[in-house]
């Protein structure tokens, strides 16, 4: 299965959030399950361009970290948003009592910070987006196996 890449630049946070933006809209042409890994340290901006991914669907207001709650919901008539932040996470079991199955659903999207907590147990993503430092901005680095989704992401 061939493997699509995509790389962009986002040189400072109001990039990112535009970046987020493209990105989010991306995603509400996309039917099916949709589970997005963001890597990247801490610091990084994978708050920041969830923010922007929210703004897409209709959220305007602020983003909070789910850090001692691990997840947190978004409802839009599309879907329902998931953004979750494992980095907290003790056990990658503890997400076998949360449910963790039934946040993956076609009417979802699933956004994960520190997806290596949940290894085992989450589901395979449809896309990893890698984020790195560059200079006084951001890379990010994509990829996905689905030709679909491929498809609908914004030029780099
Ligand atoms: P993370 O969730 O990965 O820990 P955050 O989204 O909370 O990181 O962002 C951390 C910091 O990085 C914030 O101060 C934010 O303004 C900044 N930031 C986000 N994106 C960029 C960017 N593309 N270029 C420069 N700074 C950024
Ligand atoms: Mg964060």
């Amino acid at each position: 299965m061939p493997t699509y890449l995509a790389d962009y630049l986002a040189e400072d946070e109001t990039a990112m959030v535009a970046l987020g933006e493209q990105l989010g809209r991306a995603f509400n042409q996309y039917s099916g399950a949709l589970s997005v890994h963001l890597l990247g340290d801490l610091g990084a901006g994978k708050t920041t361009l969830t923010r922007g991914i929210l703004r897409a669907f209709g959220h305007h207001g602020a983003v909070k970290s789910p850090t001692y709650t691990l997840v947190e919901a978004y409802e839009f008539p599309a879907r329902t948003l998931y953004h979750f932040d494992l980095y907290r996470l003790g056990d990658a079991e503890e997400l076998e009592y949360m449910g963790i199955r039934d946040y993956f659903a076609d009417n979802t999207l699933c956004l994960i910070e520190w997806p290596t907590r949940g290894a085992g147990v989450l589901p395979a993503p449809e896309l990893v987006i890698d984020i790195s430092v560059a200079g006084e901005g951001r890379r990010l680095q994509l990829r996905t196996d689905s030709a679909a989704l491929a498809g609908l992401l914004p030029p780099a």
